[in-house]
């Protein structure tokens, strides 16, 4: 069978290699791709936001399956225009994205559905925000309703800070993302990652995961995209994530559902794990960047056939098989990051790293003249496995090691909560 797959970070790497590995694979097409994902699988020049571009790419070339990796193209609506052309696909329709690209719609349904959840309320106007903040105890979590690629979320530590960020949103700083905003309770706990196999009617937890958001060691400085990840997440225990499989994962299926939005995809829920149990923080409705390639790092099954069973509707029949083993991956990103970073510097040691038995996925990052140059902020995922954190951190920092890119950097510390724990 073809594939096609949508994107260019290091998540479509994961994406592509483990697909890559399926005995029932034809052909492997990446659109747009990057320098490493162009090792497994072939790079198509396609504009995701032209649907009928991608529609005629896949006519075209005998695709049984479209797999979308980010998450605008899903809220735009390529998922819905795909299967209406009846081509089989691997993402969410845009009415169901909507509990990635609305914070309010996602809080509206907990609410309707008893899903454990910080208690909150919507504002559509400035001076009414204001009234309910003043009655409320700090800190304080202010949302733009819409995708603010992480700008979105401010912790309000006082009144002043809240009203800033307040005004800052209704005042058009995020643009349309932040017309409504959401005001949230402030919860306490440890966050993990769970993900979740769903098709329409059947969820499948596929596995979880802890990432670092910060730049900087010790959770510091600004936030990114994420600067690494392992998988499974200690904290997340086999109790927990079914707890939070029963408590939220399937009645959310279950009211996409019954409300007429039926999700096909990869839900990932941001958990926060508190004294009362789990709770839903945010949705996203695709794989996390990086934790997508610390899942594939560990994944046994065949990806191709897991994915076409979520299109399909056959989820039922598949039950997602894991290495027994904790997979870590240390983000190397282009000096400026997460400001704006200096592209176009060589990159050196890939294959050494690899030596180790690490695998480097590519995010940003290109090939000119048969020298690899760093084209992006992340660019980088290294990413091993071992038996424990504390022996996949050691394996993915040998690897580190060996790469030779001046022009680039990494935290020294990805996940240091478990190893201190596993100490
Ligand atoms: P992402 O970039 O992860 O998609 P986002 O902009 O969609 O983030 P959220 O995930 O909702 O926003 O929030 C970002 C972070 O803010 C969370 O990972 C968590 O650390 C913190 N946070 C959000 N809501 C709460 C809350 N109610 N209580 C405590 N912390 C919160």
């Amino acid at each position: 069978m073809n594939v096609l797959v949508i994107g260019s970070g290091g998540r479509e790497h994961a994406l592509c290699w483990k697909l890559a590995q399926s005995p029932r694979l034809g052909k492997l097409y990446c659109a747009p791709g990057n320098a490493g994902i162009a090792q497994v699988a072939d790079l198509v020049t396609l504009d995701p936001a032209d649907h009928q571009a991608v529609v005629a790419f896949a006519h075209a070339n005998d695709i049984g399956l479209v797999v979308i990796g980010p998450e605008q193209p899903l809220v735009d609506g390529l998922a819905d225009t795909l299967r209406r052309e009846h081509v089989k696909t691997f993402g969410p329709s845009a009415a169901a994205a909507e509990l990635e690209g609305s914070k309010g719609f996602t809080k509206d349904l907990c609410f309707a559905h008893g899903i454990p959840t910080a208690a909150y309320a919507c504002f559509e106007e400035l001076e009414e925000a204001r009234n309910y903040v003043a009655e409320q105890p700090l800190p304080i979590v202010i949302k733009a309703d819409g995708l603010a690629a992480g700008k979105g979320v401010v912790i309000a530590e006082s009144y002043d800070e809240a009203d800033a960020a307040l005004v800052m949103m209704f005042e058009g700083g995020l643009g349309e993302a932040g017309a409504n905003v959401v005001i949230e309770e402030f919860m306490t706990g440890e966050e993990a990652s769970l993900f979740a196999l769903v098709d329409g009617a059947t969820a499948v937890a596929f596995g979880s995961a802890q990432d670092h958001k910060r730049v900087g060691d010790g959770d510091k400085g600004p936030n990114t995209g994420g600067m690494g990840a392992y998988s499974p997440a200690p904290v997340l225990t086999p109790e927990l994530q079914a707890r939070a499989m029963r408590e939220i994962i399937e009645p959310t299926a279950r009211a996409m559902a019954s409300g007429g939005k039926p999700f096909h995809g990869v839900l990932y829920a941001g958990l926060m794990l508190t004294d009362e149990g789990p709770k839903l923080i945010e949705y996203n409705a695709r794989f996390g960047d990086p934790e997508c390639q610390v899942l594939m790092a560990r994944l046994d099954s065949d990806l191709l056939e897991l994915l076409l069973a979520v299109a399909e509707g056959e989820l039922w029949s598949i039950a997602p098989k894991w290495k027994d083993e904790t997979a870590l991956l240390v983000v190397m990103a282009a000096n400026g990051y997460p400001g704006p970073p200096k592209k176009g510097t060589e990159i050196r040691g890939i294959a050494e790293a690899e030596a180790t038995g690490a695998t480097v996925f590519h995010a940003g990052t290109r090939e000119e003249g048969g020298r690899l140059l760093a084209d992006g902020g992340r660019v980088l995922g290294i990413t091993a496995l071992g038996d424990s954190v504390t022996a996949a951190q050691a394996r993915a920092y040998a690897a580190v090691d060996k790469i030779d890119w001046p022009g680039g950097f990494c935290r020294r510390d990805i996940g240091w909560r478990a190893v201190e724990r596993e100490a």
